[in-house]
């Protein structure tokens, strides 16, 4: 049985997990949260006590890394050595990590194998920075959603002072900036639609208008496959 995948890429703060979240339970696919997965090797690298930057020290790391995803009422938990450390990977240090040790590609290539896996076993959405271009070059819809940087600073900014997180728009903005940056500009796999990625601009849509839009372009290609 084959299943079907969608891509979702889009820089930082574009409200990809959010969206993606939502129109996977819609459709009853998985969602599969790849920057969490980034995050959980940031979070083994502060650990190990490891400056984020040494790719060596990192690759070193990796082979004895236990990481994995679990599923509770379908919600996507990471466990590093068994520990589950969703929490503790949603902060603004963890960001940094993880962009940074996403642009070594020692650390992409092992990530690679269980991002794919995950798509041949079910059907997903999984959101990223290169699903489209690299992970699932062969999904059945590439979405590239974007927003205009303040509005999806906005949102980033909302989301971490409703956790408590003592924060300015304008560090987030700058942050937001930075990291995109860093993102589309790095060698390896760096964030950028793919070819044949629907664009989707939700700088206008609400957050219902946005995940009506994404449900409706993935449902739309499921018929078109069918057909
Ligand atoms: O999506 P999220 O903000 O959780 O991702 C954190 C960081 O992980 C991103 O800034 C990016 O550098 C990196 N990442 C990546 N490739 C992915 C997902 C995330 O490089 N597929």
């Amino acid at each position: 049985m084959s299943y079907f995948s969608v891509a979702v890429d889009g820089p930082a703060g574009a409200g990809k997990s959010t969206l993606a979240r939502a129109a996977a339970e819609r459709l009853g696919f998985v969602y599969v949260d790849t920057g969490a997965i980034y995050r959980t090797v940031g979070l083994a690298v502060k650990r190990a006590g490891i400056d984020r930057q040494d790719a060596s020290a990192v690759a070193a790391l990796l082979p004895g890394l236990s990481i994995s995803i679990r599923y509770a009422d379908g919600v996507q938990h990471m466990l590093l050595d068994g520990e589950d450390v969703s929490g503790l990977i949603r902060t603004p240090e963890m960001s940094e990590y993880a962009s940074s040790v996403s642009a070594l590609p020692a650390v992409r290539a092992f990530l690679m194998e269980m991002q794919r896996q995950m798509a041949r076993e079910h059907d997903v959405i999984m959101d990223g920075r290169d699903i489209g271009t690299v992970v699932l070059p062969d999904a059945g819809l590439k979405v590239f959603l974007t927003a205009s940087p303040e509005k999806r600073a906005m949102r980033r900014f909302k989301e971490l002072t409703e956790k408590g997180t003592a924060v300015t728009y304008e560090e987030v903005l700058a942050d937001m900036n930075a990291r995109d940056e860093k993102d589309t500009t790095r060698a390896a796999a760096p964030l950028r639609a793919a070819e044949d990625a629907v664009l989707l601009d939700t700088s206008d849509l609400t957050l219902e208008e946005s995940v009506d839009a994404l449900e409706g372009l993935i449902r739309q290609r499921m018929k078109e496959g069918q057909a």
